[in-house]
């Protein structure tokens, strides 16, 4: 898409010294305040974004459905009932898979096995994450106490950290006191944060930048943490940049990763799923929405019924119009392919609906629940 740079931004104040102009990115406009905008950005931080809004007349007729139980869904369904005064029972949730959490697994025992499809690093600036879970109960806590205080108490009483980040050549252990960048990488690096996403286009990290980069103790500390190849999208890349560049004194020695108590389901999804369902939302498993029904009305596309799959058994579950949908279709884990001591992963992608690849996987895990 075309981008012309409004006038308010247009000017010298604007231009980056150097040449660099720094083009808005899709969110920027909301940081200049201006008559036709007084509101705070959307994704705007600090005490004053503590706020408890008013109820918005007539929200208690109002219902949701929310497509995916993954940490996405129970945070749509949590604010929906803390912020936006929704009657939980109102709220349902809807999931192809027998359990809930999405990809914040952890199940099993050493006898049959346990599946955790991947370990999740936080920081102290999770900011969202940690509004969410200062409001939900500890739950091995006294009353009173957030999943955040325990997650504190753990992580202040246990701080993470690492003598070696990295070992080479057979045992070493590898100096990351430098970063080793170049003048010509820094400005690749700033370059890339400055530029539009939608500049970035389809572009690979190996194709944007120079090859003594790759060679840099910078970029094995960001790949290893961030799991990069140099095949992967740059975008991607340079959204983990914004997220991740505060933290990156703490890279060499791990200081700035948080890590959960337990497993991610133990620690957030189970604490948080059994506030939800206290309070009276609905979860339905077994449930794979495939298709929407849609209402037009010139440019207005109102959603009429969630086409899904119930047991196995094509459903219609009906939308009123004054009803809320979010759909957070599609999941990081689905397509996992499982191997074991003897017999490696077999990969079986495509021909798959939206969310089925989540029936089988989230079957087993759910078996390994019942204990
Ligand atoms: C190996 C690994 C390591 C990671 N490490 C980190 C880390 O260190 N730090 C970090 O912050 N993040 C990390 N992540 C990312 C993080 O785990 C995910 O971004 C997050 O859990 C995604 O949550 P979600 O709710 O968006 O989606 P998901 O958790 O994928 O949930 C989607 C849910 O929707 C359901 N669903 C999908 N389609 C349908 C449908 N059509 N109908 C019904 N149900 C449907 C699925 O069954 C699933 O339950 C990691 C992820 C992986 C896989």
């Amino acid at each position: 898409m075309a981008h012309s740079t409004p006038a308010w931004l247009a000017g010298p104040a604007n231009a980056a010294p150097q040449g660099f102009v720094h083009a808005p990115d899709t969110t920027a406009g909301y940081w200049y305040q201006r008559p036709e905008n007084t509101l705070p950005p959307p994704d705007f931080w600090s005490p004053y974004a503590r706020n408890r809004p008013l109820p918005t007349p007539g929200v208690e007729a109002r219902k949701a459905w929310i497509v995916g139980s993954g940490i996405a869904g129970l945070a749509a369904a949590f604010y929906l009932i803390r912020d936006g005064h929704m009657p939980p029972a109102n709220i349902t949730i809807l999931d192809a898979a027998h359990v809930e959490g999405g990809s914040l697994d952890g199940a099993g025992d050493a006898e049959r096995g346990y599946l955790i499809r991947g370990g999740r690093e936080m920081n102290w600036n999770y900011d969202n994450l940690w509004d969410l879970f200062q409001d939900v109960p500890a739950l091995e806590l006294p009353a009173g106490y957030s999943v955040l205080d325990e997650y504190r108490w753990v992580n202040d009483r246990d701080p993470n950290y690492s003598r070696a980040r990295l070992m080479h050549r057979q045992g070493a252990i590898k100096d990351f006191s430098t970063f080793g960048l170049s003048r010509k990488d820094q400005w690749e690096i700033v370059r890339l944060l400055l530029k539009r996403k939608d500049e970035v286009g389809d572009t690979t990290i190996a194709q944007y930048f120079n090859k003594g980069f790759f060679e840099t103790n910078f970029w094995a500390l960001f790949r290893t943490m961030f799991a990069f190849q140099e095949w992967h999208s740059l975008l991607e890349m340079k959204l983990y940049l914004h997220r991740f560049l505060d933290s990156v004194d703490g890279f060499a020695d791990m200081s700035v990763v948080l890590f959960p108590k337990y497993d991610q389901f133990d620690t957030f999804v189970r604490p948080l799923t059994r506030m939800l369902r206290e309070q009276g939302v609905r979860f339905q498993f077994d449930t794979r929405a495939y298709d929407l029904d849609f209402a037009l009305a010139g440019e207005q596309r109102t959603v009429t019924g969630i086409r899904a799959m119930v047991g196995g058994e094509a459903t219609v579950l009906p939308v009123a119009a004054e009803d809320l949908v979010f759909v957070l279709p599609g999941s990081m884990t689905e397509g996992t392919a499982y191997g074991d001591m003897d017999q490696a992963p077999v990969l079986a992608r495509g021909g798959q609906w939206v969310g089925e690849a989540a029936d089988t996987v989230r079957g087993w895990m759910a078996g390994l629940k019942e204990r």
